[in-house]
């Protein structure tokens, strides 16, 4: 078979990095090998988001790029998934004069044969149907990349809770969950090849399985527990309605949970949290959030939180960053509000100017790093287990401190913190990391999105987060 090459562009969410994974892997038949030069591809895919208006503009910007790049080479097909793809359908094709295919959330079964057909007829294709049937089978074997250590794994699609402001439910579909079976046995075959984390993907992880009469969430995690060779294991994200003492649990009792939980607030105004239709007060959050840190004293919290909703007063937005004063998030995704298609609050009066918008999000974002740096600070001087993932992003780039003559790692605490850390420049450290290699490191640096610290010699490294023994600071 003649080897050619794809080209793939994921823009927003980890569902979509994971669907970019499905993609590679339903095209290899066809003879497609990834790439990273875009000069090189013979098919590009991307794969969109339109969560945010931005992330909408990032994709048109991109696409108008290729242009240049068809007209030097007329054999390219270019295609277009995901949510811009599923909300926009045909209108993509008149927009975008050298787009070849435009394919839904819900069409990668159908994708190699769409591209076949395109490879043959050299046709325009728009396929954005939406199946009914629950996708339970939608998933190719866990064949995964090879030496990679940790990666997604979508347990559900689309969403029922219609937020106000959210495009997801019209874009992605009905709520549907995959079944236990078929997610064990994709974990198990990323763990045959050297995967070690995981995290599991949906909208609302909590309400798994409920409307086919599956497993629970928990009863979930028990399952996947179980897999010999996994080391850690992650999930997102949790509705804050649903999150229940079950999960609450999990955390006490799980051996490979990491401590870390995303629980989006958007918002600590209850007359907002009202007109988003998120269905939580303020302080039920709280409430949670003070359950769950009783349980878990180590656990990281963080959040997403949504500035200029329409309608949103001082006094809202003041109730905001006094809840943000509460919790202390360890991080947080802000946002500025932005109409989206389909979505109610479009229609909704009192949109806040981008101006207003955007002094919000800055005085969120500043008291946000005050709470992050004191965070990071406060493990300077702790020894942290740290699941080695590869080389830091300086070494990559080759701007390493040539000093110390060694090669810079990266990974991840239990509570997702990002370290970077030297090889092998004490005498007594650990010289033989490898990717997927549990590494002690004592914190030396804060920074405001990273610790830096050296790996130190531990008598016995035990299998699983809480079996990961953790020094103090
Ligand atoms: N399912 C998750 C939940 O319930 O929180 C969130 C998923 S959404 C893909 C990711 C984040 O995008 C949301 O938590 C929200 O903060 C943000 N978001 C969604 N719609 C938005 C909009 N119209 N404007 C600004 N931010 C938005
Ligand atoms: Fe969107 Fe709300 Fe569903 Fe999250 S829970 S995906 S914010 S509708």
């Amino acid at each position: 078979m003649i080897s050619k090459y794809l080209y793939i562009n994921t823009i927003g969410c980890q569902m979509n990095v994971y669907d970019s994974e499905q993609i590679a892997i339903r095209l290899a038949p066809l003879g497609y090998q990834q790439t990273s030069s875009l000069e090189m591809a013979d098919l590009v895919i991307l794969n969109t988001c339109t969560i945010r208006a931005k992330a909408e503009q990032k994709a048109f910007s991109f696409l108008g790029r290729l242009a240049i790049l068809k007209k030097k080479k007329p054999g390219l097909i270019v295609g277009v998934g995901g949510c811009v793809a599923q909300q926009q359908g045909a209108k993509m094709l008149e927009r975008v004069p050298h787009l070849d295919l435009v394919f839904g959330t819900r069409t990668l079964d159908r994708l190699p044969a769409l591209v076949q057909r395109i490879e043959n007829k050299r046709c325009r294709i728009v396929d954005v149907s939406m199946s009914e049937i629950p996708d339970l089978s939608d998933t190719a074997p866990g064949e995964g990349n090879e030496n990679q250590v940790s990666r997604f794994v979508t347990i559900m699609r689309g969403c029922d809770n219609f937020c106000t402001y959210c495009v997801v439910p019209y874009v992605r579909g009905r709520e549907t969950s995959r079944h236990p079976d078929s997610i064990i046995e994709e974990i198990r075959g990323l763990v045959r090849n050297g995967v070690k984390e995981i995290t599991l993907l949906g909208q609302n992880v909590n309400s798994y399985g409920k409307k086919e009469g599956l497993c629970s969430f928990p009863e979930l995690l028990s399952r996947v527990e179980t897999i010999e060779g996994l080391m850690r294991i992650r999930f997102t994200t949790s509705h804050p309605k649903d999150f229940d003492e079950d999960l609450i649990k999990a955390f006490e009792s799980s051996e490979k949970l990491c401590n870390h939980i995303h629980l989006p607030v958007q918002s600590g105004s209850n007359r907002m949290l009202k007109r988003m239709n998120r269905k939580y007060t303020r302080e039920l959050y709280l409430d949670k959030v003070t359950q769950l840190r009783d349980t878990c004293s180590e656990i990281a919290i963080t959040s997403d939180m949504i500035v200029g909703f329409p309608g949103e007063t001082d006094a809202d937005f003041n109730d905001t960053l006094d809840l943000m004063r509460k919790v202390e998030f360890d991080g947080l995704f802000a946002f500025m509000y932005s109409d989206r298609p389909n979505a109610p609050a479009t229609q909704f009066k009192g949109k806040i100017s981008k101006q207003q918008k955007s002094e919000r999000l800055q005085i969120l974002l500043e008291l946000q790093e005050s709470f992050t740096k004191e965070k990071n600070q406060a493990l300077v001087g702790s020894v942290q287990p740290i699941l080695a993932e590869g080389f830091s992003k300086r070494q990559s780039s080759g701007s390493f401190d040539n000093q110390h003559q060694a090669a810079q790692w990266t990974g991840r605490t239990s509570s997702n913190k990002i370290v970077n850390f030297y090889q092998n420049d004490n005498p007594g450290s650990c010289d033989d990391i490898l990717p997927g290699k549990l590494v002690y490191v004592k914190i030396e640096k804060a920074y405001s999105h990273s610790l830096w610290g050296m790996p130190v010699e531990i008598e016995s490294a035990a299998e699983g987060v809480k079996g990961e023994k953790c020094y103090a600071a």
